[in-house]
Parts: structure tokens; C-alpha cells; sequence
């Protein structure tokens, strides 16, 4: 049965130690190669021919089963953090221009949160749902339900939108959480 272990802010945590907003995750077992010396049992850097640091040993590969977690991506590392203390339902998401025109229309919150697939929460916004036009050429509009937005920095400014049933008090939770604010 996997077990589930919980990431937040670069650290693996378990149940119960767990911060409220953090993400749970599977530990995925994995096989890994590792080479050891017959004689000492000393492990060896991976090479050619791997020796032993120690006695100079020719050293044998073992494959030993290690638990890893799995890595998810930003909007499902949110939905599964935000479900744990308000029920959260991925709406979709936009790609915002950094210095674009519709950039002032969003009051969020900095925070500065980085996520298990390694880009950053940098935003998140609560308040009445608004629609925010996805481009200038289109002209074609995003809702933003209102209940929560969360900004992501990876490589563009990305809004990801989820629903929340306390979004007042999921903000509060990440402020704190940040550091900051
Ligand atoms: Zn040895």
C-alpha cells in the first residue's frame, strides 16, 4: 500500500506533523542501483568500474527499492494543498502578460511560496468573481470565479483558478504561511 507523505516548503512531512496547507503526495517506490563492496559492504560512486573507497574492491551492483515522492504539477499541487482545509475545484487557467493592461485589475496578494514541481506561488486573490479578457487580439474572456486565484511563476505569469469554500481564510493561511504580509 503507498503511503502518503505530505511536502511543504521543500520539506516531506507525515500526518499529523503535516502544516494545514500542505501537499499530499504518494510515495512512489522506485528500484535504484547501488554498488557495494563484497567485502566491507562500503558503497561506491557510480563508474566504469566502481571500487571501493575503502579496500580497493572490485564493487557489485545490489538494486535496493528506495520511496520517492511523486512529483505533481503546480494546479494539482494547489487543488490537493487547498482540499485539505477548504474544498477546492480546479476552474482553469490563463496566461497573464507580466506588465499587460488587465495586470491592475488584479489586487492580489504577493506571497512567495514554491511549489513541489519547483515553480513559485507568488499571488493569490480573493474576492468577487470578475472576467478578465485573455488577450488583446482575441478579445475573448476568463472568469475568474472569484473565490480564489492563484498566481504561479513559471516561465509566465500563470492563473490558476480554483473554487474554495473559505477563500478569506485560505488567503489568511498562505499569508501566514509565507513569511510575510
Ligand atoms: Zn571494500
Amino acid at each position: 500500500m503507498a503511503e502518503v507523505a505530505y511536502w511543504w516548503r521543500g520539506r516531506l512531512y507525515r500526518e499529523g506533523e503535516a502544516p494545514p496547507l500542505a501537499v499530499p503526495l504518494k510515495l512512489v517506490r522506485v528500484e535504484a542501483v547501488e554498488w557495494v563492496c563484497p567485502r566491507c559492504g562500503e558503497r561506491a560512486e557510480w563508474g566504469p568500474e566502481p571500487r571501493c573507497p575503502l579496500c580497493g574492491a572490485r564493487c557489485e551492483p545490489r538494486t535496493r527499492v528506495e520511496e520517492v515522492p511523486e512529483l505533481v504539477d503546480a494546479a494539482e499541487a494547489l487543488g490537493r494543498a487547498f482540499s485539505r482545509v477548504c474544498r477546492a475545484r480546479f476552474r482553469g487557467s490563463v496566461a497573464l502578460e507580466p506588465w499587460g493592461a488587465f495586470m491592475p485589475l488584479f489586487a492580489w496578494r504577493p506571497l512567495d511560496l514554491e511549489l513541489p514541481d519547483g515553480s513559485r506561488l507568488v499571488g493569490v486573490y480573493a474576492g468577487k468573481p470578475r472576467f478578465l479578457k485573455r488577450g488583446f487580439r482575441n478579445g475573448s474572456t476568463f472568469e475568474l470565479p472569484g473565490n480564489l486565484a492563484a498566481v504561479v511563476w513559471s516561465g509566465l505569469l500563470e492563473c490558476l483558478a480554483f473554487e474554495v469554500e473559505e477563500p478569506l481564510k485560505l488567503v489568511e493561511l498562505l499569508s501566514a504561511s509565507a513569511g510575510f504580509i
